[in-house]
């Protein structure tokens, strides 16, 4: 299914309009109704972001893993 070319009504009943916005930090495309300022992700691109989200905690994470390994060996006489 393309997302991109989808016109979606708000619940208000007025057209949304495709914006771009950011979600996590992360930019990404949806819709915003222009009277009571509801916005909807595009799910393709929160499926992104959320992948890239996951992404950056991994590599966070093994940072953090690094720095204790690195400790570890440290203290190791
Ligand atoms: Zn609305």
């Amino acid at each position: 299914m393309e997302f991109e070319n989808l016109r979606l009504e708000c619940e208000c009943g007025r057209d949304m309009n495709k914006i771009k916005t950011e979600w996590k930090g992360i930019e990404v495309r949806g819709w915003k109704c222009s009277k009571c300022n509801e916005e909807i992700i595009n799910p393709l691109d929160a499926q992104k972001a959320l992948e890239i989200e996951r992404a950056r905690k991994k590599n966070l994470l093994s940072v953090k893993l690094r720095k204790v390994g690195k400790s570890n060996v440290v203290t190791i006489p």
